[in-house]
């Protein structure tokens, strides 16, 4: 597999700015390099463009190489470089899952490259043969959810394995709720597979949404495109200091995981005993997708209440949907007991 083949010509051709942090890198006695203001420690001084204290410590929670990471502004960053780096305005495609999370879509528009749906089958599942059809010479990528959100299973990973086998461009496998997971991350694969990008992020297990901190994971190759194309400063020094004390201390992360999973089980058989729910489909991720009989009635009513949730009934395949993300002990009680309480 040959990546650089992948590569956009512009990007594979491209004299990356270069800052004045990564000129002169260490210790030094007096900064006169980037015509930063002396006053207003620590704010005054630019941060590191490639954040590796953060990437040290990420390295060693997640098993991987700190060459293997890239952080981002949140996981909107990880989707939009993908397509900068990869695919051609106009020329290019990529191939997704669907329903699955929006961004992707988004992004693609954004940048002018064509994206393929594939329609999940009834079990929310798919073969890695309907994905390929998909494809022809100008698929660039094949996106991945899993868990997916909205339905919130996790793929299968089978055939996962069969796409970044025999797909001649990368797979993106997007884990954003792995913590909440019953399945392996795909993490321990990236050696195996040069094709393969996991994205993660602090928003969701790690409770950092408001930090905006995305994380990529690739080969050294792969990464080493993202950094180049970046902004040279995506992270701030306000987010890489504050996540610090997070990762040193990831049990807490780990008590909330497992709150957060007794809170879905518990809520799962709440709504189950509602007469209004006809299903609940299996979740892997810190939400539910529940079918009811009438969701933009029970979506306006639980706005009325000040509760609000996710109406996915716009959404194919999701048709009759609302997706509720699990909260805390009691913010489930309110929303299970408001419910009840319409059914008397
Ligand atoms: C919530 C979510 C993310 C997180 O995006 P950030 O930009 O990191 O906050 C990524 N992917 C999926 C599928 C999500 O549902």
């Amino acid at each position: 597999m040959d990546i650089s083949k992948l590569i956009r010509k512009n990007i594979a051709s491209l004299a990356p700015y270069s800052c004045a942090r990564n000129e002169f890198e260490g210790e030094a006695r007096v900064f006169l390099d980037a015509n930063e203001n002396p006053y207003n420690e620590p704010y005054n001084r630019y941060p590191d463009p490639l954040q590796r204290d953060l990437k040290r410590r990420i390295a060693e929670i997640k098993g991987v190489r700190p060459g293997q990471i890239f952080l981002g502004n949140g996981s909107d960053e990880s989707i939009d470089l993908a397509f900068r780096a990869f695919c051609e305005p106009r020329e290019d495609n990529v191939v997704a899952i669907a329903p699955t999370y929006g961004m992707y879509q988004v992004s693609a528009d954004i940048n002018d490259v064509e994206y393929r749906k594939v329609l999940l089958d009834d079990n929310y599942s798919f073969k890695a043969a309907s994905l390929l059809a998909a494809c022809d010479g100008h698929t660039k990528l094949i996106f991945i959810c899993s868990p997916n959100n909205p339905t919130g299973n996790s793929m299968p990973s089978a055939e996962i394995r069969e796409l970044l086998e025999r797909f001649e461009g990368l797979v993106v496998v997007d884990e954003a709720y792995i913590d909440f997971s019953s399945q392996p991350s795909l993490l321990a694969e990236l050696d195996r597979y040069p094709n393969l990008l996991v994205f993660q992020t602090f928003s969701k297990a790690w409770g950092s949404a408001g930090l905006r901190l995305g994380l990529a994971f690739a080969s050294e190759e792969i990464i080493g495109i993202y950094n180049k194309i970046k902004y040279p400063y995506n992270i701030n020094m306000l987010t890489q200091r504050q996540l610090m004390p997070l990762l040193e201390s990831p049990s807490k992360v780990r008590a909330w995981v497992a709150i957060l999973l007794e809170e879905r089980a518990r809520l799962a058989a709440g709504l189950q005993a509602l007469k209004t729910v006809r299903h609940i489909y299996p979740s892997d991720a810190n939400f539910l997708l529940v079918k009811v009989d009438d969701p933009v009635g029970l979506y306006n009513r639980l706005v009325g209440e000040g509760i609000i949730v996710r109406n996915r009934h716009g959404v194919r395949l999701c048709e009759g949907c609302l997706r509720i993300t699990v909260g805390t002990p009691r913010e489930n009680d309110i929303l299970l007991d408001t419910l009840k309480q319409w059914e008397k």
